[in-house]
Order: C-alpha cells, then structure tokens, then sequence
C-alpha cells in the first residue's frame, strides 16, 4: 500500500434515518419531528429566548426517550467496520447529524456530532460543556460556573454554526469514499458534503430509504431499509480488506 493511499480513507455522514428503526423518530418524513411541532419555536435561539420552559421540556423528553433506545443493526455493523479499517491501516471518519448518542452504544470510536448532542448542555454564561443525561429546566445552576438560567440543551439550532466543520472538511478532502446514510439531503452543510468529496475524486454512495434530494450527485445508490443496506455494504468492504 502506498503512502498516498493509506492517508485517504472512508468517510461515512448518517442522518435521521440510521436511528428510525431503533425507535427514534425523522425529523422531514410524514411522522417526521417537525411536522408535529413547528421547527420555529423548538429549533431556533429565537424560539428558545421566548419560550425556554417549551424548549427544555422538549428536548427533556427527547432525552429521556434515549435511555431505552438501542443502537440497531446499522449503527452496530458501522462500528465493525471502524475497527476493520483501522486495523488495515485506514482512515475512517463517522460525521453524523444526529444528536442521539446510538454511534457510540454500537462501539463506534470517532464520531463527530455536527449538529451536537442530546447527552450534553451547554452553559451560554462560561460556555462549559458537560454531560448530562436528565433534565434541565430553566432554574437549573451551570455546574462550572454556578450561573442560574443559562443552560441549554448542546444541540445546534438552526442558524447556528455546526460543530467540527474544520476536521469534516479535512477528512471529505482526504476521502477515497463517502457514504451517505438515512439522510434527507436538505440540510446543509451536510447537505453539500457529498459535492466535497466529489471535487476531492471520491467514489459516492447512497444508502436510504428513497432518493433523498441530493440523490443525482452520488455515483451510486441503494434504496431500503439501513438495517439491512448497512451491514452488506460494511461486509463487501470488509471481505476487499
Ligand atoms: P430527515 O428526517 O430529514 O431525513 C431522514 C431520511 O432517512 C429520509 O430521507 C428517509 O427517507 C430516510 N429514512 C427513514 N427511515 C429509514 C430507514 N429505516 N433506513 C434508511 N433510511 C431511512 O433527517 P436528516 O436528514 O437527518 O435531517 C437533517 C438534520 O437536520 C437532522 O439530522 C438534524 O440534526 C437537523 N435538524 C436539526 C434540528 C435541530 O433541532 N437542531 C432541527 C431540524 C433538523
């Protein structure tokens, strides 16, 4: 193997759809989050600073809805694939949009939350980090700085900038191969990865349960279920290590 080649790698981006059948719900599908509740209140700082009580509540429940979520057969055969790579010598990186913590339940090592995770607040006073797996409510003190009603919920709300863009755009500059997964293609910037890695002669593949909107951009796509796409595709990677 050449040096050139072993620094180039896989770069996978998954999406709302990976964790559907591990009970989370989608956010744009007909069931979908934001067609239940309006995005402008429950995922904006502007529907935070008028309502806190309503946001907390919200993501409070999403939270606790993850302590008898399972990683399903996807995520699970995601991270066999991390370990098989990296011990061949190559580089895998895992960007994903969502917020639930199901990469790292399945074994996944290096996953990069651009859009944040539900495990972890934030307080806007020493902008502190910390994991927090239960409720916050809009008296709850930081326990960094002590700051009384500026914790919120380390998700990244629309308008906001997403989280790791420096080391995703690195690795998509690197990437010999990018796999989209169960995602709708309408947000960017992730919406825009798979063009990066384009422009970087990566191979593109898409893995969802029908065309997302960026479908025309991957040089191939497979269409149903990530539980049963997912594992087929990490085994024909493996079998060619
Ligand atoms: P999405 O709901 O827009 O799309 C999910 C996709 O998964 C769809 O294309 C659907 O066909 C597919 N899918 C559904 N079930 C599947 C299955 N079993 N197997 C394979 N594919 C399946 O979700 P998205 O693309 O992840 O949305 C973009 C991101 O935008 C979200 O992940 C979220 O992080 C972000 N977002 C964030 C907020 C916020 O509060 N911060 C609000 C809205 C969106």
């Amino acid at each position: 193997m050449s040096n050139a080649y072993a620094q180039r790698g896989v770069v996978v981006l998954t999406g709302a759809g990976i964790s559907a059948e591990s009970g989370l719900g989608t956010f744009r599908d007909v069931d979908g989050i934001w067609t239940k509740y309006p995005l402008e209140d429950l995922a904006t700082p502007e529907g935070f600073a008028r309502n806190p009580e309503f946001v907390q509540g919200f993501y409070n429940a999403r939270r606790a809805q993850l302590k008898t979520s399972r990683p399903n057969a996807a995520h699970l055969a995601l991270s066999e694939l991390e370990a098989a790579l990296q011990a061949a010598g190559r580089r895998f990186t895992l960007i994903t949009q969502n917020v639930d913590h199901l990469h790292e339940q399945a074994g996944s090592q290096n996953v990069l939350h651009m859009h944040g995770e539900l495990l972890k607040v934030r307080c806007e006073a020493c902008r502190g980090v910390v994991r927090w797996p239960d409720d916050i409510g809009v008296r709850t003190p930081c326990p960094t700085c002590e700051a009384v009603g500026l914790m919120r919920p380390h998700v990244v709300w629309f308008g906001e900038m997403p989280l790791y863009m420096d080391e995703i755009e690195t690795e998509l500059a690197r990437a010999d191969l990018f796999v989209s997964i169960g995602t709708s293609g309408n947000v960017y910037p992730a919406a825009g990865f798979v063009q990066l890695a384009r422009r970087a002669g990566a191979r593109t593949l898409e893995l969802n349960l029908e065309p997302s909107d960026g479908a025309s951009f991957f040089d191939e796509a497979r269409y149903g279920k990530a539980s049963e796409l997912v594992p087929d595709w990490a085994s024909e990677i493996m079998r060619r290590l």
